[in-house]
Formats: structure tokens, sequence, C-alpha cells
């Protein structure tokens, strides 16, 4: 047992560089959506790696305590609304119930935590009053900034990378009331048309990256097992939110192991909105079955950005019915079984462990098709 009474498990659990002894329960923190429009293939696969991780862990022996996020408050959910002339709130509660709709029938677990942004907004000033204590943000307008000068050096990227991106999620780094271009708001003042709450510094709403900081403050404490998103959000986003947490608590690292799941491309092009080359979760489902879906999602390596090409879920149909039918056999096997679990803590090596379940047939089969909730 350690100081908090979590189980030690002497199976360890690789993911990409971090070898993590297993704790349980395990912390994962995934940073959720944007319910701004309907979920598209790269969001999924997102969700269902992260499922698919804390199955694993499962299989370890940890329990699993996941928190997934939902970002109801945020610019782009805003406009979106305004344009349709609709309240945000009310928009995004049915863009949350069409996302919720999309994972069950991927058969994504709930999180234990689904927490909403704007229930914690109190968090998030309470984060903003710890930072600002320890001068790791100052107050300028109506707004409190985090000092961030030293984040882009932490996450090995240039400072014409780490500008290029935080630019294309929208940060504003030419805004002249920041001291440094890579400060960024914790809290923002709101004009009358934008969702908004009392502060100390006015009325005003949330930074994207401080509400994520807020939130895994508010659910996991002070740091997290493993923290999972797509990997085009690594920075800003999570390098903010995590340099938030560890500056406002003093504990680091704030996440014990990174999963940052690989981005889909269409014809070479990232998968988004803005690239209007959106595959739609909702529209492969009426042609194709949703375990051939999730399948294409995760028989390749979690990290890597990939090709979407329709024809391929036919070959990953084809591949479950051959398991299906392994799956059948009445045979039972302690290395298969064995060798499957250590596929998948090995860096959670999806292609080697279907491999070994059709291969050997039986009971290797089940497991991985159960693990994986490819049933
Ligand atoms: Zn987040």
């Amino acid at each position: 047992m350690d100081h908090l009474g979590r189980r030690e498990h002497t199976d360890r659990i690789r993911l990409g560089g971090s070898a993590l002894p297993v704790v349980s329960p395990a912390r994962l923190y995934v940073c959720g959506i944007t319910p701004y429009d309907v979920t598209h293939l790269g969001h999924a696969g997102t969700f269902v790696w992260a499922d698919a991780a804390a199955a694993v862990l499962r299989l370890a022996g940890a329990e699993t305590l996941t928190c997934r996020n939902v970002t109801d408050v945020d610019d782009v959910l805003t406009h979106a609304a305004q344009r349709r002339g609709r309240h945000f709130d009310e928009f995004a509660l049915e863009q949350e119930y069409l996302f919720g709709r999309d994972m069950a029938a991927l058969r994504v677990r709930r999180p234990e935590y689904e927490p909403r942004a704007r229930h914690h907004v109190g968090r998030v000033v309470q984060l903003a009053l710890a930072l600002l204590a320890t001068d790791h943000a100052y107050q300028r307008d109506g707004a409190v900034y985090f000092r961030g000068a030293d984040v882009p050096a932490k996450t090995g990227l240039t400072l014409e990378e780490a500008t290029e991106l935080a630019v294309e999620f929208g940060d504003r780094t030419e805004d002249l009331n920041r001291e440094d271009p890579f400060d960024v708001p914790v809290w923002r003042p709101s004009t009358d048309d934008q969702p908004g709450w009392p502060s100390p510094w006015g009325r005003g709403r949330p930074g994207w990256h401080a509400e994520c900081a807020a939130i895994a403050l508010g659910v996991h404490g002070c740091a997290v097992d493993i923290l999972a998103g797509g990997a085009d959000l690594s920075f800003p986003h999570r390098a903010y939110q995590a340099a938030m947490v560890e500056a406002a608590t003093g504990v680091g690292p704030f996440a014990r192991a990174e999963f940052p799941v690989g981005t889909v491309t269409v014809d070479g092009a990232k998968m988004a909105k803005s690239g209007g080359n959106l595959v739609l979760v909702s529209d492969l489902l009426r042609s194709y079955p949703a375990a051939a879906v999730r399948l294409l999602l995760l028989n390749r390596p979690w990290r890597l950005s990939w090709e979407f090409r329709s024809e391929d879920i036919a070959d990953q149909a084809n591949r479950l019915d051959r398991l299906y039918s392994a799956a059948g056999r009445a045979l039972t096997s302690r290395a298969a079984t064995d060798a499957l679990t250590a596929a998948l803590v090995d860096d959670l090596d999806v292609p080697a462990a279907l491999e070994i379940g059709e291969e050997s047939g039986g009971d290797a089969a089940r497991l991985v098709l159960r693990t994986l909730a490819l049933e």
C-alpha cells in the first residue's frame, strides 16, 4: 500500500517512453470534447484508445478512475451557438447527447467522472488565486495571465513551432496585455453577450487550458497517472494544463505518463472541421458494424497518425469474423493468454495481441475480444 492506500502491483505497463508500476486505482484524465459539433473519427480514435488503455490497466489488476471533461465554456462553442441563434448551454447539451450516443455505439465505457467546465468555474478562480499568490500569474484589465515563457522549452519545441501551434489553437500571442507571448489567460473578461461569472477581477470566464487544469485538480488532486488526448493537443493545451497545476501545487510531474493518440488524416491532411474533411462516426455506423469501426481505430500503434480509407473497414470486419470463429474453439492455453496480456501491457500492442488471439484461438481469442470490447 502507498500512503494513499492504493494497492501496488509488481506489473508494469509501458506507455511510449514511460514504464509505469501499476497502482490502483489508476487515475486517467482524458481531454474531452468541446460540444459544438458531431463526433468525427479523430475524436473517436482518442476516446476509444483511452478506453482501451483503461481496460488494459484493469487487465493488469488495477481499478481505473477516468475523468473526461466537457469543455462547455469555450469561444468556438459560443460562436457556433450564436450562428445558429441558439443559447450556448442548450446547444452544448444537445451536442453532448449526440456525442454520448456515438461513444455508446463504439462501446466506450462511460467515464467515472464527466465534469462540465461550467460547473468548475469556482475552481478556476481558486486556481487563478493560487497562481497569483505564488507569482506564477499576474492580473491585467480584468484578466489573469499565467506566466508561460518556459512552457515551450519544456516540450522540446522551438519557439517558431510553438508560436505556430499556439496561434492555430487560438492563443492570441500578439495580445499586448501579456508580458510574454507565451503567457496564457487563466481568466478572461467577458462582454455582455459572452458567458460570464463573477470573480475578484470582474465578470469573466476561464481560459481553456485553465479549465482542464482546475477540473483535473478538483477530480483527481495534484497528479494523474495517465494524461490522454489527441496528439495535436499536446501543445499548447496539455503542456499548459500540466504547467499550471505544477505551478499552483508545487507537485510534479502532473502526469506519470502522457498518452497522445495519433491523429487521423484524409488524403494526407489532418481531419478537422476547418479542413472540411470530417468523417463522422454516425455516418460510418450507418454502413459498417460498430465493432469493425472500433477495430479500425485500435488495430495500429496508438501514437502514430494514420490515413483513413473506408475500404479498410471491410478488412477489419473480416478480421473480426476470423477472431469470432477462433473464439469458438474449445481451447485453453495459459501460455497464449499470458503472451497476449504481455503484448497489451507492452505499449498496448493491439496488432500483436490480435495475432496471438487469432492463432491460438479459444480463451486467448475470447480474452482479446473481451478486453478490447469487440464482442
Ligand atoms: Zn483538456
